[in-house]
């Protein structure tokens, strides 16, 4: 019950991830793994999210992931 208001009000905030699924260059398939090309799927309500391998852990962050959309876009405009 409290699990679910949690899920609810923060989203999703579970720890069972499952190993790090890394799409090739160029696949849109995946809006979580278009981020870091790297995503991983929470097991316990399905939802997928973009995991960085340079630091180890998984971006749930909205804010955080908005940051590296942002600076993604700068590299590339440069
Ligand atoms: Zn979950």
């Amino acid at each position: 019950m409290i699990a679910s208001l949690l899920d609810a009000f923060f989203g999703c905030w579970h720890n069972h991830y499952s190993f790090p699924i890394t799409l090739r260059s160029g696949s849109r398939r995946n809006t979580a793994a278009s981020l870091t090309g790297t995503y991983v799927v929470c097991l316990d309500c399905g939802k997928e999210f973009p995991y960085d391998w340079q630091e180890m852990k998984v971006i749930t962050s909205t804010s955080e992931a908005h940051r590296r959309l942002h600076s993604l876009a700068t590299k590339h405009a440069a």
